[in-house]
């Protein structure tokens, strides 16, 4: 008797993004900020795949796309994200999202096959209206107040206008039906050079680190850059600078073996090349899988801050404006991913921690969930040019098919 089992197919699953990179196209990768006519026209393209795999198709009135289905057993929740950063990649967010489509059509209709996959792509979950407001609807974290207020960073676009041209308005918003799923998979490029510097195929995410970021303000005097004799000013603008040169000559010693960190805007105030800056700003960010690491380093910070202050010419002082939770990845989740790992990618795996934020750090809080990454070819994210060989695509496919698989035998 001929085997009418599905089927693993990675032509079918490169065909697919393929077909996404064309909606949107922009040299290599794709320009897809959150709600343009490509955005909009890729979750019409998923929700028109859904039922391929047996899953009834919904785009909810936040803009996640949700395939459900009817099939009895357990159900695994797997997915990724649609848009993309401004002028940037293809792989970002559709792997993840077409990988749980594989997944679906090939274990949804297979008699054999315990329990179903169930589809999601997340919607904005590269930031350009808030921060993860997709998933973060679904967990039930985002009021109708927040939605109400969020802006395109860079169009000035609402969110509400943006939902009514979309033809998303007055829809309702789809949150978890608490018990319904075992858990949330997810898989992204890994966005760094660990994978593909040690000749691995599957990073079998362990956590995801928490962000914290810093407003660090220095007041001086402003005051005529011709006129005022070097010994007497109060230059805000030098003293930060000092105190970036300070943290990274003190922070190595303090951090774990992953630990960043980054100053990534300063302003000087008034910002004129003939006046002295009388206050500066720098907005810094800390990112660490423990949170005892950063406490460490937050104590060090506010350390300095005083020491500058009190020797002075200018004080310093530092607001926490974003406390991060790091986020463990479930401990059979990523059991599942390495064993399927060992089948399918000759074992070629690493646990490994996500320094990028990730939908599933948000279904974490709800839910067990797991995360699988494939190689970046040279490191490369948020550029075009970034890329993943159809081989590791393929493989990383394979290996989530048969994580999911795992995950729902139990
Ligand atoms: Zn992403």
């Amino acid at each position: 008797m001929p085997d009418h089992r599905p089927q693993f197919d990675g032509a079918r699953v490169l065909a697919d993004l393929n077909a996404l990179r064309a909606i949107g196209a922009y040299k290599t990768g794709v320009h897809k900020p959150t709600f343009s006519e490509p955005h909009i026209r890729s979750l019409h393209w998923l929700a028109e795949r859904l039922p391929e795999a047996g899953l009834a198709a919904e785009i909810d009135g936040i803009g996640n796309v949700l395939g459900t289905t009817t099939k009895s057993g357990p159900k695994l929740l797997a997915g990724s994200h649609l848009e993309s950063q401004n002028f940037a990649g293809w792989l970002d967010g559709p792997l993840g999202v077409v990988y749980a489509l594989e997944a679906a059509r090939v274990i949804n209709p297979d008699p054999n096959a315990t329990g179903a996959v169930e589809v999601a792509a997340w919607c904005d979950e590269e930031g350009h209206f808030g921060h993860f407001l997709g998933s973060r609807s679904y967990v039930g974290g985002v009021t109708e107040a927040d939605i109400d207020a969020a802006r395109d960073r860079s169009s000035g676009r609402t969110m509400r206008d943006a939902l009514r041209e979309a033809g998303l308005a007055g829809r309702a918003r789809v949150t978890a039906e608490p018990g319904r799923h075992l858990g949330y998979l997810e898989a992204h490029i890994e966005q760094g050079r660990t994978l593909e510097g040690g000749g691995l195929k599957i990073g079998v995410v362990a956590s995801i680190v928490g962000i914290w970021q810093y407003r660090i303000r220095f007041e001086g005097e402003q005051n005529h850059a011709g006129t005022t004799s070097m010994e007497i000013r109060r230059d805000a603008g030098l003293a930060l600078a000092r105190f970036c040169v300070a943290i990274d000559e003190r922070f190595p010693a303090l951090g774990g073996p992953r630990t960043v960190w980054t100053t990534g805007r300063i302003t000087l105030d008034p910002g004129a090349p003939s006046i002295i800056p009388g206050a500066a700003e720098m907005l810094f960010q800390i990112r660490d899988e423990s949170p005892d690491v950063i406490a460490r380093l937050e104590t060090v910070l506010r350390d300095m801050a005083a020491e500058v202050s009190a020797q002075g010419p200018c004080t310093v002082a530092v607001e926490r404006i974003r406390t991060g939770t790091p986020a463990r990845m479930d401990a059979s989740f990523q059991q599942a991913i390495e064993t399927a790992g060992s089948a399918f990618a000759g074992g070629r795996s690493i646990r490994m921690p996500s320094g990028a934020g990730h939908d599933a750090q948000v279904l974490a809080t709800i839910m067990p969930a797991g995360m699988l990454f494939v190689p970046s070819i040279g490191g490369i994210s948020h550029h075009w040019s970034e890329n993943t060989s159809d081989a590791d695509i393929v493989t990383g496919a394979e290996v989530f098919v048969d994580a999911c698989r795992r995950l729902l035998a139990g």
